[in-house]
């Protein structure tokens, strides 16, 4: 299903000004010739391991267990260095970046958590970093913001729009265009081809763990599975090991905001097919096809935009998708840190309301995606 042009059926592709085309064809290219090689994989597969703390751990959740009805296991992505699942991609797309001799990196951020784990790599790869960050997300993620800036990287705020996620993508598309010699790190699984294709590899880690993992302990595959989607990374991370197993139901969370347009982010329950920000998929529109600002409590899933590929899995009616509203999100958010001792991030809340609404006295067997903690989320009035 994972198409080598980028298009899962009519979506994805790359619809971009020509300027970037010539990048990304590059790009593409040096992608698909370096990732499988032994060399590449030694590396990414020993950072993995050693530096972000990989395989994260399959956790039985006994307490919300009992508390539900059905049993959970959390996959840990939030015990991750730096505290989500955007690591593996940042470091993943960092390799690619130094070996493509990139001067400088640039990165957009939600929550924060992508631009952390970009400060991060780049850090460590001692390679100069720009984060381009929406003012409204520097207001509410203001712990990730100084973790970015004690990192060493640049913050620049984006006042356009919404100040939030989408204009950060438009301020981080610009300067790529402008700086040529710069490396756009993107975040999530979404943009033109090929970032929907690398970033859903460099996730991939993610499915394969928890599947191997649950296969030794419960010695079966789970009856359903259920991850967050922002743009979709954390969830095309967890789904890809399942696609093929029919018994698996799949189920995604968008970020409901009100329940209702305007003031929601829940682009596959309530966007339309359009192009938008490089690639062809649903998107939250108007009635004259614009594309509108999200609405979100958590800043990870603030997006009108969604991964081509989760557009592809909808209309497949392969995976299913529904909204979950912030006060629900805030509800599971306390809910599990009660029951279990563990804080999610607000964002992967929406996960665990979702498998709380569904699971309810089923006797199912499933895995919650955590794909990060919580701890940027304390010091909110929520
Ligand atoms: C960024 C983020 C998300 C949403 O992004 P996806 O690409 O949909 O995974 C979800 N959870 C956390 C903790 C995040 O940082």
């Amino acid at each position: 299903m994972l198409a080598t042009d980028g298009t899962y059926g009519e979506f994805g592709g790359a619809y971009i000004p020509e300027v970037l085309a010539e990048q990304l064809t590059k790009l593409a290219e040096f992608f698909d010739s370096n990732v499988l090689k032994a060399d590449f994989q030694k590396e990414f597969i020993t950072l993995l391991k050693t530096y972000v703390g990989r395989p994260s751990p399959l956790y039985l959740a006994k307490n919300l267990s009992r508390y539900v009805g059905s049993t959970i296991y959390l996959k840990r992505e939030d015990l991750n260095h730096t505290g989500s699942h955007k690591i593996n991609n940042a470091i993943g797309q960092i390799l690619i970046a130094k070996l493509m001799g990139a001067k400088e990196i640039i990165a957009e951020t939600g929550a924060g958590q992508h631009g952390v784990a970009t400060a991060t790599a780049c850090a460590f790869l001692a390679v100069p970093c720009k984060v381009f960050m929406g003012a409204v997300d520097i207001q509410r993620q203001a712990l990730n913001v100084r973790r970015m800036e004690l990192l060493g990287a640049e913050v620049i705020a984006t006042t356009a729009g919404s100040g939030t996620l989408k204009d950060a993508v438009d301020a981080a598309l610009g300067y790529y265009i402008e700086n040529p010699t710069s490396y756009y790190l993107l975040g999530s699984h979404v943009g033109p081809h090929p970032y929907p294709k690398m970033v859903g590899y460099f996730q991939s880690v993610i499915g394969e763990e928890a599947r191997q993992q649950i296969l030794a302990v419960e010695g079966r595959l789970p009856d359903a599975i259920y991850a967050c989607i922002g743009g979709g990374s954390n969830a095309i991370g967890l789904f890809s090991s399942f696609l093929k197993d029919s018994s698996v139901a799949i189920y995604g969370a968008e970020g409901g905001g009100s329940g209702s347009l305007p003031d929601t982010a829940a682009t596959l329950s309530f966007g339309r097919p359009t192009v938008f920000q490089g690639t062809r998929s649903y998107c939250l529109v108007d009635d004259a096809g614009n594309p509108i600002a999200s609405k979100s409590i958590a800043a990870g899933l603030d997006y009108p935009g969604i991964s081509p590929q989760h557009a592809y899995l909808k209309d497949q009616g392969r995976a299913q998708y529904a909204p979950i509203t912030d006060s629900e999100a805030v509800e599971a958010y306390k809910l599990l840190s009660k029951l279990e001792g563990i804080t999610p991030a607000i964002e992967s809340s929406h996960a665990v309301a979702l498998a709380l609404k569904d699971l309810k006295d089923k006797g199912l067997l499933a895995i919650v995606n955590v794909s990060g903690r919580g701890d940027k989320d304390v010091e909110r009035d929520m």
